[in-house]
């Protein structure tokens, strides 16, 4: 099976961002020494929003400089050691704006959706020219929406199909949340772990894209009370490395607590837990993609990721997008 450890590089997007420095560059920085150990790469899917806002304000802000410096370095260095660099877009970096030393996050318009079709265009176009701009021309054609938020996807099709972007793994089955920043529903995504398609990322057709959906994984609302009630219990091991807020998503938490949901299969915190299990799930099929962001990682999940490499490294092909381009 090909599992891919896929990663959004991001800040968080409420209140408070958090730093670069606990959200993003040393959490990856761990990540990388333990891909590093076991001789495996992996995916990091990049909010650009974020570095184009930090070039826009840094002249003004002196502090931003060295974020942008050690992120754009960060970066290239990933790609140098033969990771994967892929583009991940936050339309909401458009109207938000730095101010008094933090981010003020502006999220009416959260969803690449939420802007006209020519808007559209000119944010996918340059969010993925800047980034290939730090590594290579060419190197991007996988994407992941913000905040899953990938429909209605004839929308951006046009875009995605000038600026060579075939990938996307956005969709996990079964997933279904709306509130007034989100709006996904893959309740009609078929059981595959990929499939070919047109107009719509959920439905199994011919086209000129290929969805490698994230996968996807049943967790009991006990699962998650064991998850909050670790967090508080041991903080050390359970609390999540990065330091900012994540956006509001109203009913969220009360969802998971008192039903069975169908989740992502990821290495954030506590979830980690579960990847064993997952993998089980998954036997017969050809991908497995797992994610993660930095900034929710724990050390419980550092761990239990390190483990899980450990234990199926020799069974199993850990691979990238880019490893895999020629056969997608
Ligand atoms: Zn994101």
């Amino acid at each position: 099976m090909n599992i891919y450890l896929t990663f959004d590089y991001e800040l968080y997007f409420g209140e408070r961002t958090g730093t670069a420095k606990n959200c993003i560059l040393h959490p990856t920085q761990l990540l990388k020494e333990v891909a590093d150990k076991h001789g495996i790469k992996l995916v990091q899917f990049v909010d650009v929003g974020y570095i184009i806002k930090l070039e826009e304000f840094k002249s003004s802000f002196p502090e931003l400089e060295e974020d942008y410096q050690s992120i754009t370095n960060q970066i290239k260095q990933l790609y140098q050691e033969g990771h994967d660099i892929q583009l991940h877009i936050h339309p909401h970096w458009e109207d938000s704006y730095y101010r008094d030393g933090k981010w003020h996050i502006v999220a009416d318009r959260y969803k690449l959706a939420d802007f006209a079709t020519h808007e559209i265009d000119r944010i996918v176009t340059t969010y993925k020219q800047k980034l290939e701009s730090y590594i290579a021309v060419n190197s991007i054609f996988a994407f992941r929406a913000g905040g899953w938020c990938i429909q209605p996807f004839d929308k951006f099709k046009d875009s995605f199909i000038k600026n060579n972007i075939t990938v996307d793994s956005s969709v996990f089955r079964k997933g279904k949340y709306s509130s007034q920043q989100y709006s996904y529903d893959f309740s009609n995504a078929p059981d595959l772990s990929r499939w070919t398609f047109n107009n719509d990322p959920c439905k199994s057709e011919e086209g000129p894209f290929t969805e490698i959906p994230i996968s996807s994984i049943k967790n009991s609302p006990l699962f998650y009370w064991k998850l909050f009630l670790l967090g508080r219990l041991n903080p050390y091991e359970h609390k999540p490395l990065g330091d900012g807020i994540p956006i509001a998503a109203p009913g969220m938490r009360k969802k998971l607590l008192t039903q069975f949901t169908q989740n992502t299969v990821s290495v954030d915190g506590y979830n980690a837990a579960l990847l064993s299990k997952a993998l089980k799930q998954y036997k017969g099929k050809n991908e497995l993609v797992i994610i993660g962001h930095p900034k929710s990682l724990t050390r419980f999940g550092l761990k239990a990721l390190d483990r899980f490499i450990e234990d199926n490294k020799s069974k199993h092909n850990f691979t990238t997008f880019q490893k895999e381009r020629k056969k997608l």
